[in-house]
């Protein structure tokens, strides 16, 4: 793997930070050393059980130590949030039946795996190295490097897998976008979301230090300004919504990040809002737009936004495909779309999709497929684009997934979840829309019985019992209590009329 190969020749070298955490430092040398330490104890441990390692915390830096060891013992490993939900968490345990969990936020108990307090792994961590761990035990190859889970239709999350192969494509495709080497490069995405791949596999192939901005730390302005404008940061790379957040405050500019030369966009939708905000604010770097889904490795298109493209009247174009990938539009009959303009599902083929989903062959042969004419690995996006010249331009979704804030949402997920809650029969959720972007979601709840609370109390109670089971972002804000659906037509529930409703709820 490239990543564990180029940590080793930074580690040989001289010195050089690879992690900045709120002031504590962490060198390519100790990374090594710590991750090396980890994969040692793991392979003596569990020999020849290579059942997947959980790592559950936010930006703590023993998080990446235990990552590269786990890589480097031949396991996956499995990011889990902090801020999960503990019952989403064991959901997500009882699918993967990992081998050892990591838990850095504290408070996971399980069987059948080693489960690890933050100070033990420290203990393990800190061991002496003994003999080196052999190259041939690191991942490799075909072998699943990493699970994510996002969220799923049934209200369980699904696990994307993503093998080693798949880590080396989106490394020739993205690397070309990265400087030759060194330079100070944001790590504010969660190792939860694949975006994060961007610091980690990219920026320490490039022996940059990854600048990490935990959650407290992007919570408020005044601490991430201050520790931002020490950091001597190069390279952004977030979803557009943590930009945007950022720019609310107009001390967000070229005098706080002077030495930033790229913003690297993934995830979302990227505005002529913001694009406009950041030419103005920051005149010396130039504005990156990537798109990709997490079962293609990140990304898979990039395009730099130049002045001119920033007021094209269809939108922020997602870009070209990187090197290594291939993309076709389908229409509805399958049929390759392959007029200018014309819009169909967007199809990636190549070397970076993965091989599907965990333990869902019903799910994965949905969406993924290999290419009889090519040989290639397939996946359908669910995305509707069209491309115009070289670039691809992105036209919405064709299913009920959005993104809000930068998080991937299935919305039958978070009606799935409501539909836990003691008292709600049935939950219909709908996003509120603000221009090209989800502002928030919307439930509208059928009570199994009246509850004798007023609309404000309903929420609070609600929203409290729904953080059992759902992460804070998927709670929607607005919870409306009604007597009966509007249907449509076919006798589903009428989404169109409930969005109408919302529209006039004050
Ligand atoms: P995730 O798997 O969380 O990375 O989400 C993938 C989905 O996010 C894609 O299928 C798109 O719907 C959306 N997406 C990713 N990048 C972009 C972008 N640059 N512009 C618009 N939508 C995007």
């Amino acid at each position: 793997m490239l990543v564990l190969e180029k940590l080793k020749e930074y580690a040989a070298g001289p010195e050089r930070t690879a992690l900045v955490n709120r002031g504590s430092r962490l060198s390519y040398r100790e990374l090594d050393a710590r991750s090396e330490a980890f994969a040692a104890w793991l392979l003596a441990r569990f020999e020849g059980d290579f059942a997947p390692v959980v790592l559950r915390g936010d930006k703590e830096p023993d998080f990446l130590c235990c990552l590269l060891g786990a890589l480097k013992s031949g396991r996956a490993y499995v990011p889990i949030d902090s801020t999960l939900p503990p019952s989403r968490a064991a959901q997500i345990l009882a699918d993967v039946c990992p081998c050892a969990v990591v838990d850095f936020t504290g408070g996971l108990a399980g069987e059948g795996a080693r489960f690890l307090t933050a100070g033990e792994a420290d203990a393990i961590l800190s061991a002496p190295p003994a003999s080196p761990v052999p190259r041939e035990s690191w991942v490799q190859g075909g072998e699943t490097a990493y699970i994510l889970f996002t969220s799923g239709s049934t209200g369980r999350p699904k696990g994307v897998s993503i093998t080693a192969d798949n880590l080396a494509a989106f490394l020739e495709g993205v690397l070309p976008w990265y400087p030759q080497e060194g330079g100070v490069i944001l790590h504010q995405v969660s190792y939860s979301f694949d975006v994060s791949g961007c610091a980690v596999y990219a920026g320490l192939s490039r022996g940059m230090t990854l600048f990490s901005v935990d959650h407290a730390l992007a919570a408020g302005y005044r601490e991430l300004f201050a520790q931002l404008g020490d950091s001597g940061l190069t390279f952004w790379v977030s979803t557009p919504s943590f930009a945007e957040l950022c720019t609310r405050s107009r001390a967000f500019d070229a005098r706080l990040l002077p030495n930033l030369r790229r913003f690297l966009f993934c995830g979302e939708v990227l505005t002529h809002t913001l694009c406009g905000m950041l030419a103005d604010r920051f005149p010396a770097a130039s504005v990156v737009n990537t798109y990709g889904p997490t079962e293609a490795t990140v990304l898979v298109t990039a395009a730099e936004i130049p002045p001119a493209l920033r007021q094209d009247p269809r939108g922020i174009p997602i870009g070209a495909p990187i090197r290594g990938a291939t993309l076709r539009l389908e229409g509805e009959d399958g049929r390759e779309v392959a007029g200018e303009g014309q819009a169909g599902q967007l199809v990636i083929l190549g070397p970076s999709v993965g091989p599907g989903y965990l333990g869902r062959p019903d799910l994965t042969e949905r969406a993924f497929f290999t290419d009889p004419a090519t040989g290639l690995r397939g996946y359908r996006t669910g995305d509707r684009c069209c491309r115009v010249g070289e670039a691809y331009y992105y036209l919405g979704r064709m299913d009920n997934q959005l993104k809000l804030d930068g998080y991937r949402i299935e919305l039958e997920d978070v009606e799935a979840n409501l539909q836990k809650l003691p008292n709600v029969l049935r939950a219909a959720v709908v996003p509120a829309w603000k221009g090209e972007k989800v502002a928030y979601l919307a439930a509208f709840l059928l009570l199994r019985e009246p509850d004798g609370l007023g609309p404000l109390q309903r929420t609070i109670a609600l929203k409290k019992q729904a953080a059992r089971y759902l992460p804070a972002y998927m709670i929607p804000r607005k919870l409306i209590a009604v007597d009966a659906f509007p249907l449509n037509v076919n006798g589903k529930v009428d989404k169109k009329a409930l969005a109408r409703r919302l529209e006039e709820t004050p």
